[in-house]
């Protein structure tokens, strides 16, 4: 099955269709409505936002026999601008009757030729074939030809940017005197690459790059008109991988459809596109937060051996740790994140925040980062991954801290903010758990502190050095606070590196493994 039969198929044919780019319909319609049709407009946007879809509804309504009723009916009553029913509903308007007062009208001759692609008075240009030369000789020695059988003769010139200099100096010179009979449409991904005598002739749209509900919604009508279920999940899914462009959205519902199933689950959509839901990613992200490097392995193992992409799994890992780190910030990102995200997903998402310090999830976004870029160093993809992720839990998450705590003694703990916030912002929802001193293990902190620091010493000679001058002041079953009179003490240990050190020399001294922190003393 061709992977855009569902995108040609179900291509809008009015603006009521459209979704997303309000501000181009609204406009559009009214133009027509008043008789303000422009000789030249600028498309301008990210591909599949749904720009030739617009150029060739504009091209419909401007020859659609239905056009001159509405105008007349607009110059009677300058209140009365007939819309479309979802404009009219969107700008709180009384419905029109059921097609009868919309353009196009997809019913009289020219509309119907329109849609069949038969049209004479659409000419569809692509730039990007072979630059245009041709075709704008041709465009300039047949423009002055009125339309064939509508009002105007529309010429859509897609990929514009990509015309030559020379062509787009012919077409300069057609521009600057423009037959009345004429509508030009220029479709661009690059705006920027039309020159500025071009532009200024032409009225500017700049299209948006369609939202992931957007998408959504717009997948959820092509599947009900192929009527075919499939779970909310698995739409969300691709529209969230289609990356704003509605071609490339209908394009994966067309191969998961291809399948041939009436009730589509998430689980099937995942591993016909090779994609990772979050309902899948989450289950990776739980080994992380439990500091299983084993369980996280294996996992890796058997979706490797399943066939998925080691490169399309790092793109979808990073995506769920940049909203891990959004919603450890503060509150406003995590409620937009929330809305992004199924209720369940969601909810899973803000427990595991809740094992991991800001700092820690960008040390893995970091990470793995850095693993997609060496996927060909090493011999298997898979090992970049694997190397990474045995690197990055050597660094132990931070659990959270209790606030009462922070205020109390005043702790100040590198990124001290970032963790403050996402303690506010967690508190709502679950408690943490507050930790209490433990002088048992203080006591043996301070019995042993000379082994550890004689332990950090062959890692980092300045740094054993600094801890000399420093004194484990309070211990929990999880935390080490230490004291210092020097600020530049306390900042050589917010780097993460140097923490490890001591961490890992404490672990060994008195196998404890402690989060350190270190305060300022008064
Ligand atoms: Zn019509």
């Amino acid at each position: 099955m061709d992977h855009l039969v569902l995108y040609r198929k179900y291509r809008p044919q009015t603006f009521a269709e459209i979704v997303g780019q309000e501000h181009v319909v609204k406009t559009l319609q009214n133009s027509l409505a008043q008789n303000k049709i422009a000789h030249a407009y600028l498309l301008a946007g990210p591909r599949g936002s749904g720009k030739t879809t617009i150029a060739r509804i504009l091209s419909k309504s401007a020859n659609c026999a239905n056009l001159s009723r509405i105008q007349e009916m607009n110059s009677v009553d300058k209140l009365s601008v007939r819309r479309s029913p979802r404009l009219a509903e969107a700008i709180g308007e009384a419905q029109v009757g059921e097609g009868e007062q919309d353009v196009p009208c997809n019913s009289c001759a020219n509309c119907l030729e329109f849609n069949a692609g038969r049209s004479l008075d659409l000419i569809e240009i692509d730039a990007a074939s072979n630059r245009g030369i041709d075709e704008i000789k041709n465009l300039r020695e047949n423009v002055r030809f009125g339309p064939s059988s509508g009002r105007y003769k529309v010429y859509l010139i897609d990929e514009a940017h990509m015309l030559t200099k020379e062509a787009f100096n012919a077409f300069l010179k057609t521009l600057e005197e423009p037959p009345a009979h004429a509508i030009f449409i220029l479709a661009t991904t690059e705006a920027h690459r039309l020159p500025a005598t071009i532009i200024s002739r032409t009225q500017r749209f700049d299209f948006k790059r369609l939202s992931a509900p957007e998408l959504e919604h717009r997948l959820k009508i092509v599947s009900n008109k192929e009527n075919i279920q499939i779970e909310p999940e698995a739409l969300r899914l691709i529209a969230h991988e289609a990356d704003g462009s509605a071609r490339d959205a209908e394009g994966m519902l067309g191969q998961v459809i291809a399948i041939g199933e009436n009730k589509i689950t998430l689980d099937q959509t995942e591993e016909v596109l090779g994609l990772f839901s979050n309902r899948k990613i989450k289950e990776f992200v739980g080994f992380l937060a439990a500091q299983d490097s084993v369980g996280a392995l294996t996992w890796l193992h058997k979706t490797v051996e399943h066939g998925y992409d080691v490169n399309q799994f790092l793109k979808s890992l990073n995506h769920y740790l940049r909203k891990m780190m959004l919603v450890s910030l503060s509150p406003d990102l995590a409620l937009k994140i929330k809305n992004e995200l199924a209720e369940e997903d969601y909810k899973i998402m803000a427990s595991q925040v809740q094992k991991f310090s800001t700092p820690f999830v960008v040390s893995l976004i970091s990470g793995f980062s850095e693993a997609k870029k060496k996927l060909d160093y090493y011999p298997l993809p898979q090992m970049a991954v694997e190397v990474a992720l045995i690197n990055l839990l050597s660094y132990r998450p931070t659990p959270t801290i209790d606030s009462n705590l922070v205020e109390d003694s005043a702790i100040k703990i590198s990124n001290d903010k970032l963790l403050i916030s996402k303690q506010i912002q967690n508190s709502n929802v679950s408690k943490p758990v507050a930790i209490s001193p433990d002088s048992n293990t203080l006591d043996l902190i301070q019995s042993k502190w000379a082994e550890i620091i004689k332990e950090v010493q062959p890692h980092n000679h300045s740094l054993s050095g600094f801890l000399l001058g420093m004194k484990p002041k309070e211990a929990t079953a999880s935390s080490l606070i230490l004291t210092t009179k020097y600020s530049f003490h306390r900042d050589r240990l917010s780097d993460l590196k140097n923490k490890k050190i001591i961490e890992d020399a404490v672990h060994k001294v008195v196998g404890l493994r402690l989060v350190l922190s270190c305060v300022l003393e008064k």
